[in-house]
């Protein structure tokens, strides 16, 4: 048996611009591993397991790692990166990390990795964004729709979400209607010292559900096998999604179920990306009245390992995703707190959505992480009420 932790350089030098990415796929190859870790420069990789394990096993964790190194990394070509909006240099009242004075007044209690209860102060913060973006929606006109929570398997086989997110996918199930299994589990079923139902697996239904990882989707369903009136269709709507990020899920920052706002826009290519791109002007105009401290840039999405290289180049050459980045000045970073997004006519070939010509609909959303937004607020602007944007201050007092 052998250390917990070991490093060794990886098959292919990993980009700069890769390495937050690359790292954050590490967190999915082993459950043994208990940190991941890519040098600045990309030249070496620390692993640190959970237990001692033997050299054999070692080994068998590093090839896993550099399969995902030389997927990733290999040939990669590094994307221009286009910058839309840039406000990082306004300054902030605030420096500190929120999450210990968010701890300190019972603001947030965690029940799980990546899941959390919030209290008044970020529920209000959370409902005052909210009534911006309802602002937004509402400068649309778009509809208001109100999607379930459950996303059946089938839905997101057909628009290719098992290739493209496998690694984030959360199932859902139930007990079989059978009497004897439920009584059964009635009596026995308890949780052990970490959590984990003492039931197998195969005494679940099988699996034909999932939480849903997304808004927009339910809405593409919605329209299925429909040809769209002629002003194409403009909706909103707010909802719990679900992303497993595994080791990756900390704070308010990365979470595994958190709620999105999204403005969806159905129609023709131009009615898709001028509204797209008219959002993005109001929603400057809103952030610009807040002094809230962001950039919007281009971005790709996380994409799974074999499938990143492709379609990450396929997003940036067409430009199909812009990220809002609010500024984090305790750790000097940026954290997206919402995209503004151009899917082609992707859903609509695949899930038959057709404009008044016959031809498949192009889908546009604009989406914001309703968690982030106000950790991010809170990150910039602190917790006095008095260093808050003039706006909010009659909200918060
Ligand atoms: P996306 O569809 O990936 O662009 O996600 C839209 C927004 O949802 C992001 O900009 C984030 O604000 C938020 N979001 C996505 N994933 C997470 C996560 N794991 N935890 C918290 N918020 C998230
Ligand atoms: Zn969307």
């Amino acid at each position: 048996m052998n250390s917990i932790a070991f490093q060794f350089a990886p098959a292919v030098m990993i980009p700069a611009h890769l390495i937050g990415e690359v790292q954050s796929k590490l967190a999915y190859v082993d459950e043994r591993i208990a940190c991941a870790q890519i040098s600045p420069a990309g030249e070496q990789i620390t692993l640190e397991l959970k237990h001692a394990v033997s050299d054999a096993e070692k080994s068998q964790i590093e090839e896993k790692v550099q399969r995902v190194v030389v997927s990733m990394a290999q040939g990669a070509i590094r994307p221009k990166v286009q910058v839309l909006e840039d406000y990082l240099d306004r300054p902030t009242p605030f420096t500190a990390d929120p999450m210990p004075e968010l701890l300190r007044r019972g603001e947030i209690s965690q029940e799980a990795p990546g899941i959390y209860a919030l209290g008044p102060l970020l529920s209000r913060l959370i409902d005052w964004f909210e009534s911006r973006f309802l602002d937004l929606a509402g400068s649309f006109a778009a509809q208001p729709y109100r999607f379930p929570t459950l996303i059946p398997a089938r839905y997101l086989e057909r628009v290719g979400y098992f290739r493209a997110f496998p690694h984030s996918l959360s199932f859902a199930t139930h007990l079989p209607a059978d009497l004897d299994q439920i009584d059964a589990f009635a009596e026995k079923a308890a949780c052990d010292e970490h959590g984990n139902l003492n039931v197998p697996l195969q005494r679940f239904a099988p699996i034909q559900t999932l939480l849903s990882p997304a808004v927009c989707y339910h809405l593409y369903f919605t329209l299925a096998d429909q040809t769209l009136p002629p002003q194409g269709v403009t909706a909103t709507a707010v909802g719990n999604c679900f992303r497993y990020e595994s080791l990756n899920l900390q704070s308010l920052e990365r979470l595994w179920n958190f709620t999105m706002r999204e403005v969806i826009f159905v129609g023709a290519k131009e009615f898709v990306l001028e509204n797209r791109e008219r959002a993005r002007q109001r929603m400057q105009g809103i952030f610009e009245e807040m002094g809230f401290v962001y950039r919007v840039e281009s971005a790709t999405d996380p994409f799974f390992i074999g499938e990143f290289r492709k379609q990450a180049a396929f997003q940036s050459a067409f430009q199909l995703k812009y990220e809002i980045r609010a500024r984090l000045p305790f750790k000097e970073s940026t954290l997206a707190v919402g995209s503004y997004n151009y899917h082609q006519d992707f859903f609509g070939r695949h899930l038959n959505i057709r404009l008044p010509d016959g031809s498949p609909a192009h889908t546009g959303c604009v989406a914001f992480g309703l968690e982030r937004m106000a950790f991010a607020f809170l990150a910039q602007f602190g917790f006095d009420p008095s260093h808050w944007p003039s706006s909010m201050q009659e909200t918060f007092r």
